[in-house]
This record gives C-alpha cells, sequence and structure tokens, in this order.
C-alpha cells in the first residue's frame, strides 16, 4: 500500500487543496478497515477522496486522507446488475455497461469523477423523468467508523429512539460522512440510442416555454449565454437501434461542426484567461463562441455518446437546484438574469440550466420535490476565494431558499442547511449514530452538521 506523509493535495478546479499528515492509497478492505481503525483510536479526522472533481472543500483532510485509485475493480455483472469497487472512475464503470449493453436512465455530464464520489455528492444529469445517479443504487457497502462494515439496501432500515428510519434514504447521498463506501452495487437499464436537437432561441421565449421542453423531451437541458440574451437548447429523445443504424442518411452533424467540437477548448482557453484581467471582454467571448461554435444541429449515438462528455477547460462551477412551484424557479431564473445585466459584473458561458425528477435522498437538492438546477461558471479561475460574479449568484439563489449541489461552490451555513434540506435531522441522527466521534467530519461539513 503507497503510504506518504505530509502530502499535498490538489482537486481537479485547482481551487481546493490540504496538506494531510498521512495519505494512503489502499489495496484491500482489510487495509481501509486498518487506516479506519487508526484514525478512530488516535482520534483523527478522515476523507476519502475520489477524482477531486468537487469544487467545494467538501473531500479535503489535513489529518488522514485516503484515495481508492488502488481499490477499483469490476466484482460482478449479472443481468442488470453491476457490483464494483467504490474507487472505480465512471468512465471504467460506463466502458463496463457499453460491453454488456446497458445504461443509467440518465448521466451527468462528464466521466471522470469516481463511483462513491459522483453518488456522495449526488451527480445528476438533466431531464424531469428521471433522477440522480444515487437513485440507480441497489447496495451501498459502507466501512463505518468502528472499522466496521454495514451493508445498506433499500430496505434497509434502523429505529433509533423508537424513531424507523431508511438507511438507504442517507446513506445513498452522503457527502463521504457515513464511512468509506468500498463496494457499490448498480441497477442498470438496456442500453439505448438518443437524438438531440440543437438551436439558439431568445431569453424571454425560453422562459415561457422552457418547463414544456422539459416535460415533452426526456432529455432536455439548456446553456443560457450571459450578456447575449441567447438560449443554446438541448433537446433528446430515444430513439429505436434502428434509426440509429441509418443515422449517417440524415445527419446534420457535419465533420467540420465535429472539429469545431474538438477545437472549442484550445481556442477559448486564452480568451478566458485575459478576460479574468479585463471582464469588460466576456460579452464579446460569449457572442464569439455562442455564433462560431453553437450552430444548429442535431446529432445521434448511443446514450453515452450523446449525454456524457469529455472534460472541459479548468473553471469553477456553482450550482443551486429551485423548486419548480408557483414558479420559483422561472421567478430565480428571470431576477438572476436582470440583476447581473445590470451589474457591473461579468459571467462566462454557460449558464447551465437543467431539470431533475423529485428524489428520497435527504440531502439531495431534488429531496422530495422536482428540481430546476442554475449553474454558473468562471472559466480559468483556481483562486478559493468566491469570484464577486458567483456571489452575485449566491445572493439570489438564497432569496429563492435553493438547495445547492454539494459538489460545487455555494455559501451554505448551518441555519441554511437545516431550512432548505428538510432531511437534513434525520440525516444527521443516523449519521451520528454510525460516526459518534465525529472521525468523518472535515471543516467544510462541521460547519453544516
Ligand atoms: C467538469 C465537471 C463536470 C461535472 N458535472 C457534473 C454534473 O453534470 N452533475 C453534477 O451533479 N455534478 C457534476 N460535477 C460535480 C461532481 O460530479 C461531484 O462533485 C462528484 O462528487 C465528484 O466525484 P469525485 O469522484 O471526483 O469525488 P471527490 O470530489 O473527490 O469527492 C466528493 C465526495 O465524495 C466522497 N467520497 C469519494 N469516494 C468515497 C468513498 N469511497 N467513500 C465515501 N466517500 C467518498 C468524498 O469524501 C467527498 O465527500 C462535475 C464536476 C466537474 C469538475
Amino acid at each position: 500500500m503507497i503510504k506518504k506523509e505530509n502530502y499535498t493535495w490538489n482537486n481537479w478546479a485547482g481551487n481546493q487543496s490540504c496538506l494531510s499528515e498521512n495519505y494512503f492509497e489502499p489495496e484491500t478492505e482489510e487495509q481501509i478497515i486498518e487506516i479506519v481503525r487508526f484514525s478512530e483510536k488516535n482520534k483523527k479526522k478522515i476523507r476519502v477522496v475520489g477524482s477531486g472533481h468537487s469544487f467545494s472543500p467538501i473531500a479535503i483532510s489535513n489529518e488522514i486522507l485516503i484515495s481508492l485509485k488502488n481499490y477499483r475493480k469490476l466484482i460482478s455483472v449479472n443481468k442488470d446488475i453491476i457490483v464494483c469497487q467504490g474507487g472505480m472512475y465512471l468512465y471504467e464503470l460506463y466502458n463496463i455497461m457499453l460491453l454488456n449493453r446497458l445504461s443509467f436512465p440518465n448521466f451527468g455530464v462528464i466521466n471522470k469523477q469516481t463511483v462513491a464520489g459522483a453518488i456522495a455528492t449526488g451527480t445528476h444529469g438533466s431531464s424531469l423523468m428521471h433522477k440522480s445517479l444515487s437513485s440507480q443504487i441497489e447496495k451501498l457497502r459502507i466501512i463505518t467508523a468502528t472499522g466496521d462494515p454495514i451493508e445498506i439496501a433499500s430496505e434497509t432500515k434502523w429505529k433509533i429512539d423508537d424513531q424507523e428510519f431508511n438507511l438507504w434514504e442517507a446513506a445513498s447521498l452522503s457527502l463521504g460522512s457515513f464511512g468509506i463506501v468500498t463496494e457499490v452495487t448498480l441497477k442498470c437499464d438496456p442500453l439505448f440510442y438518443v437524438k438531440s436537437e440543437e438551436s439558439v432561441i431568445d431569453f424571454d421565449d425560453f422562459l415561457k416555454s422552457m418547463d414544456d421542453y422539459a416535460k415533452y423531451y426526456e432529455y432536455f437541458k439548456a446553456w443560457w449565454f450571459p450578456h447575449t440574451d441567447k438560449v443554446y437548447l438541448f433537446k433528446a429523445e430515444r430513439i429505436e437501434e434502428e434509426q440509429y443504424r441509418k443515422k449517417d442518411q440524415w445527419i446534420k452533424y457535419t465533420e467540420e461542426q465535429k472539429k469545431r467540437d474538438i477545437e472549442i477548448d484550445r481556442l477559448t482557453t486564452p480568451l478566458f484567461i485575459k478576460s479574468n484581467h479585463d471582464p469588460s471582454l466576456i460579452p464579446q467571448i460569449n457572442s464569439y463562441c455562442l455564433e462560431y461554435f453553437f450552430t444548429p444541429r442535431t446529432r445521434i449515438g448511443n446514450c453515452f455518446e450523446i449525454l456524457v462528455h469529455d472534460e472541459t477547460v479548468p473553471m469553477v462551477v456553482s450550482e443551486y437546484g429551485l423548486s419548480m412551484s408557483d414558479n420559483n424557479h422561472k421567478k430565480a431564473l428571470k431576477e438572476f438574469r436582470d440583476v447581473l445585466e445590470q451589474s457591473k459584473y461579468k459571467l462566462h458561458f454557460p449558464v447551465d440550466l437543467r431539470y431533475t425528477h423529485a428524489e428520497n435522498s435527504y440531502l439531495s437538492p431534488a429531496y422530495k420535490q422536482n428540481t430546476f438546477y442554475i449553474g454558473v461558471c468562471i472559466r480559468e479561475y483556481r483562486e478559493e476565494k468566491i469570484h464577486p460574479s458567483m456571489q452575485l449568484f449566491f445572493d439570489v439563489m438564497n432569496k429563492y431558499t435553493a438547495r445547492p449541489n454539494w459538489g460545487k461552490l455555494s455559501d451554505l451555513s448551518k441555519t441554511a442547511s437545516e431550512e432548505k434540506f428538510p432531511g437534513m435531522e434525520s440525516f444527521q441522527k443516523l449519521r451520528d449514530t454510525v460516526d459518534p466521534e465525529r472521525i468523518f467530519l472535515n471543516a467544510f461539513l462541521e460547519n453544516i452538521f
């Protein structure tokens, strides 16, 4: 097992880092148990890092840090059930799924996270009909603070003070605060094919039609290009395999567009770097990119080809989920547009606009409510300090009681987390039972729990 002392760890975006007293890369479950017992005995805080794709300081630990990069094997594929070790990367899982003609009903945008890391923060895609990746969990094996493994399935119940809880609802999105997830059992769907039609509309027309699109298209999301008043739509739905096989006859996704997709990062990176010194350039950059790269097109592929992408240029991201009742989400989006455009602040494209179906994990932003997400990014920005354009976003989202995505930046406090997440009290009761000495909490989580 690899062990290092005083190890410096950085996240993918480069805005979070820590200096860990002890860092481990265990290869067996026995080694993981040994490290947890060492932490508990010495009253050390312990965190697991996945692939460091969270923008929030959720994974870091100045005491003990574990990476499961050597604990990421496939355990079994049996019909539509896959069992893997917690450290497996999503791109490895997706390759296995493709080989076995399997899929999930929906996917997050990229495939570089680990399986346990992605479910720990409730990584989601966009579909009003589908939930987050956590909803695919059939069973979790977790090494708790005592070093004892527990297995949690959808029907696992616990009684605390005569109150019965469903443990899955807490452990399926646990922010890594229940213990170390060593094995994940996932329920899959058959492989499917998708057609995505992509086009531009005006912001005000988008506000009027957005929910209708989200109800009609199984996979619908949009990118608002701030300071242009335009929105790029991704309207995608399933097609039969036969239609997919004939795709070349009528596909409008030309070679030239493919080349532009590949070129986008190379051509835009210097522009983003420059614009961080001179934000007055941002409206022109957003407008240029929309016109040059985001022309209307139709794409066809299997679900992985259309719904999952390779990584993009470095950026920091914040995302909040809004309730859709009484048009709360539309009011929040409109207010954010108005506040941003009337301010002196500028924001890079895209502002990512997505939907998910209500779900039962206590700490999901979509807990018991269909949810509309607004995500903003600042590209080529690697500072821990919150960018003022992002703070403007937090302020509007807080007015609308929006719930943050735990893997992304927010200014969530303990009081606000209890107000925003109605399942927080139940979650904490269960968490305190599995980790009474609070060894799995870092400063970020101590501030919230
Ligand atoms: C370019 C990019 C695109 C993204 N797209 C999306 C998106 O489409 N939708 C979305 O919702 N999010 C998205 N995210 C956020 C990302 O999916 C989450 O932050 C996810 O948690 C990162 O997974 P990771 O493996 O990198 O985990 P890390 O960021 O390293 O850790 C996240 C959490 O998981 C815990 N953890 C990791 N492994 C274990 C384990 N074995 N046991 C217990 N706890 C564990 C950590 O302790 C930490 O609390 C994106 C991020 C990036 C950088």
